[in-house]
């Protein structure tokens, strides 16, 4: 069957991110579009993204990188499981 294991994977929520006119999330937002222009990933609802990335982007908030994941959480652009956007 298909393996589910546990990731710690982070998957931004595309729509929401770019939805959440949040100035909060100003440079989170222009983040991802500079990744999905690198890899020529458009159509996705989601994108993951390095785990390097999150660390730079936690120094841009002057924070930790578990700061910037709380912080995600709370704008709710976080996916913690993309599998189940494209379930039912
Ligand atoms: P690159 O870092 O030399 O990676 C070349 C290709 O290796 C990528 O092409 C991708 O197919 C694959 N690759 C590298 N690292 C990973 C990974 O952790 N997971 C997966 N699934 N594949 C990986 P791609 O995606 O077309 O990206 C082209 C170039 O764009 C990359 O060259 C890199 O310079 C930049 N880039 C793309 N995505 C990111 C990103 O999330 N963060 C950063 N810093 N650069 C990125
Ligand atoms: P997953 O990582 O749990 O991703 C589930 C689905 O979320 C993917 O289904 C895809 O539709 C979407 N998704 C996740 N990250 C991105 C992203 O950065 N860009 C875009 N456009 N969509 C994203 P998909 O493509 O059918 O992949 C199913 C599973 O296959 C993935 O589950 C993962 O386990 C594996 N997979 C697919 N591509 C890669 C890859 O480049 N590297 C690795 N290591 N696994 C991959
Ligand atoms: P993933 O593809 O499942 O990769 C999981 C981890 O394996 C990556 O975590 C990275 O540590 C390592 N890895 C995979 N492929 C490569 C590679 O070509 N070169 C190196 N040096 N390491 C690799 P990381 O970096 O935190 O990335 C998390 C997820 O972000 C990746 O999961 C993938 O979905 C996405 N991603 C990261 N970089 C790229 C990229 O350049 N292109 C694409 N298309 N996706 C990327």
């Amino acid at each position: 069957g298909v393996r589910h294991e546990p990731t710690n994977k982070i998957v931004l929520d595309l729509e929401r991110l770019y939805d959440e006119a949040s100035e909060d999330l100003a440079y989170v937002a222009r983040y991802a579009r500079a990744i999905q222009q690198q890899r020529g990933d458009y159509n996705g609802r989601v994108l993951s993204i390095r785990a390097d990335d999150l660390r730079a982007l936690a120094i841009v908030y002057d924070s930790s990188p578990s700061g910037l994941i709380e912080r995600l959480t709370e704008h709710g652009v976080l996916v913690a499981d993309p599998r189940a956007l494209f379930a039912s």
